[in-house]
């Protein structure tokens, strides 16, 4: 349940409590969290209680209301933090919340909303399986009508929140004819659903992504997002635009902290007599890291700033998913050369920070997917210009 005294403030107060309360509880839990092997819960009652499940919902909607400007500004200052915080609440408060504001049915929307943005309802977005990855048009898990509902029959991979949400926003094809597929909003518990998680993650290790099983699950007709059937992927792309632009602010965000670490160890370090920072190889690295790094907090905020305006920019978001994601990987494959050893042995945040920014070039379209798109584009943005 968000806090009364966080309704009441201006962005500006908040920004400064989200920063405050990054550098004093997420970043200083990350050693308990990797300890544990996953996020805290009394950290996931802080999340709820400070607002992070309700960033992006309107406030007629049980949400603090920001524009997308401010959720960018936001992210910027937790992802400072193991990106696995952020992906404790990103599924709800983007691609699955942002899919039912847009296009569910009042009731749909009474039912999730409030209870998503206080953290009540935990959502996943269930699109990926085992052939449908890249490619979400291949989606085999099947819905059938049947009485009054459907019955759900597949299997999906590397959904995070999998294994934990109240609510899985369930992609299936309605239509075989055609491959149509439509959004259904399951709840995780009912009969037949089973999740798995694995026994390894490369990255992202304190949140593992889970399988899911649909076995024979039956759910009512007012399961399908919107009351109608053959929208799915439309639905889908609307939280999909906005999980892509955080994406890339988190990718600004872990880029800051590890451009931090690694210009505190070149300071502290001494070698040849002189402090590490001091040599012009690593002043090369740091410094241009941090020009990239500028430059992706700039387009982030650019595109926020016209997703405000006129609705998801497509493509400028893929831009700065693809520049922003990629810089990261740079920035922390820096961080580890400057830090040497260190990078690799021990318990310094970077070498694990460094494993999770991989994903990030994975998920949300892989990078290969965003320049084929901006080949695509190419024509029309050149001439807009
Ligand atoms: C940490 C993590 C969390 C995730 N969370 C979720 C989630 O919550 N919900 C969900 O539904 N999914 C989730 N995913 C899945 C993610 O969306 C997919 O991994 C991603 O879409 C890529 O699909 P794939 O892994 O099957 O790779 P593939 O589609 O097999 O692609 C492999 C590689 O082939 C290349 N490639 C593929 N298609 C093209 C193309 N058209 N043009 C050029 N190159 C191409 C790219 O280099 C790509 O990296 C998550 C994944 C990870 C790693």
């Amino acid at each position: 349940m968000i806090d009364n005294a966080i309704r009441g403030m201006e962005f500006d107060e908040y920004l400064d409590t989200i920063r405050r309360f990054t550098d004093d509880e997420l970043i200083p839990g990350e050693r308990e969290m990797v300890r544990l092997g996953h996020v805290p819960e009394p950290l996931v009652r802080r999340m709820a209680e400070l607002g992070l499940f309700g960033i992006t919902l309107p406030r007629g909607h049980g949400g603090l209301g920001w524009t997308v400007e401010q959720q960018v500004r936001l992210t910027f200052e937790f992802t400072r933090a193991s990106v696995v915080y952020r992906s404790r609440f990103s599924t709800t408060i983007g691609l699955v919340s942002q899919a039912v504001a847009t296009f569910g049915t009042d009731v749909q929307r009474e039912r999730y909303l409030t209870a998503m943005a206080n953290g009540d309802c935990v959502a996943a977005f269930a699109l990926t399986e085992a052939a449908a990855g890249t490619d979400a048009t291949a989606v085999r898990t099947t819905a059938r009508r049947s009485g009054d509902g459907y019955v759900l029959n597949g299997s999906k991979r590397f959904i995070t929140n999998g294994a934990w949400a109240d609510v899985l926003m369930v992609f299936a094809v309605t239509d075989e004819s055609n491959g149509a597929l439509s959004a259904f909003l399951v709840d995780r518990t009912a009969p037949g659903v089973t999740t798995r998680l694995p026994e390894q993650m490369n990255g992202h290790a304190e949140g593992p992504i889970a399988e899911i099983v649909f076995d024979n699950v039956r759910v009512e007709r007012d399961a399908v997002l919107g009351g109608t059937e053959g929208s799915g992927l439309r639905q889908a792309m609307r939280g999909i635009n906005h999980a892509r632009t955080h994406v890339a602010a988190t990718a600004v965000g872990q880029a800051a902290r590890l451009l931090d670490e690694a210009s505190t160890h070149a300071t502290r370090r001494h070698q040849f007599g002189q402090a590490i920072a001091e040599f012009g190889a690593v002043q090369s690295m740091l410094g241009r890291s941090y020009a990239e790094l500028e430059a992706g907090r700039a387009l982030v905020l650019d595109c926020a700033r016209e997703f405000d305006l006129a609705g998801p920019p497509k493509e400028r978001i893929s831009a700065a998913k693809l520049y922003c994601t990629e810089m990261a990987s740079e920035v922390a494959d820096r961080a580890v050369q400057v830090l040497g050893g260190e990078g690799i042995v021990g318990d310094s945040p970077v070498p694990r920070m460094w494993r999770d920014v991989r994903a990030l070039r994975i998920y949300e379209g892989a990078s290969q997917l965003h320049e084929r798109n901006l080949a695509r584009a190419l024509p029309a943005l050149l001439a807009s210009k």
